[in-house]
């Protein structure tokens, strides 16, 4: 079995759900007391957010790069970052290592694909429905990603940052993007992604009016795959 090397805290509710997901993953293929070989280095996640408020995206790959190279002093075989925004400096992340980097964007892209699904509405924080590196790398693979307006964006953002990265989960809000979906069926989104590693926290991917596409269990199950592989 392979390594896998978690960069976490991002928040820690989403990165919980990794641990719990890659343990699971490992158990049901090998049975017993299996579990997965993990090296988890979790940050403080304030820290991470007064970089993003302020906008010193260059100061956060560094972090995540020098930690990335810990994963690897650690014994990591992979890297994975545990958060869909912070892979807005993916890049520096995965230069900061040899090891091979398994990138959430590219493995729920494929994961579309072979579903058929083409034009998905993307919930998740600002930072990362409106910066333009998602639907890039989703565009490589022929995929239309589909944002909320922008009030529906503040809507997600702040229910990810005020609720869900702090282990509130209320049922007003679970509407509230529930809204955002059904309205995004309207204007043609053929599935919707949980673009964000809190999302599966509060909605269920099999009951809403689109398919929900949950990029944390996708993600999760890129990683079962590598060390198993
Ligand atoms: N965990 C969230 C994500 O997947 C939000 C936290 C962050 O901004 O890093 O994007």
């Amino acid at each position: 079995m392979r390594t896998i090397g978690l960069l976490g805290g991002m928040s820690f509710e989403g990165s919980a759900t990794y641990y719990r997901l890659i343990n699971e993953g490992v158990r049901d293929q090998l049975g017993g007391l299996n579990s997965a070989d993990t090296v988890l280095r979790s940050v403080n996640f304030d820290k991470i957010v007064e970089m993003q408020k302020a906008g010193r995206w260059d100061d956060a790959g560094q972090y995540l790069a020098q930690a990335a190279q810990g994963l690897e002093r650690a014994g990591a075989e992979c890297v994975m970052i545990c958060a869909v925004t912070m892979h807005l400096v993916a890049d520096a992340v995965e230069a900061a290592t040899a090891l091979p980097f398994i990138h959430i964007v590219d493995e729920t892209a494929r994961r579309l694909s072979a579903n058929g699904r083409q034009r998905p509405l993307l919930i998740a924080t600002r930072y990362t429905m409106e910066n333009g590196f998602y639907q890039a790398r989703m565009a490589k693979q022929g995929i239309e990603v589909i944002v909320p307006d922008e009030a529906g964006r503040l809507a997600a953002h702040d229910i990810i940052f005020n609720e869900l990265c702090q282990g509130k989960i209320l049922d007003t809000s679970r509407q509230v993007l529930i809204d955002l979906i059904a309205t995004a069926k309207v204007a043609g989104a053929d599935s919707v992604i949980f673009g964000c590693t809190e999302i599966g926290l509060i909605l269920d991917p099999d009951a809403l009016p689109l398919p929900g596409f949950d990029s944390t269990v996708i993600h999760a199950d890129a990683a079962v795959a590598f060390a198993l592989g």
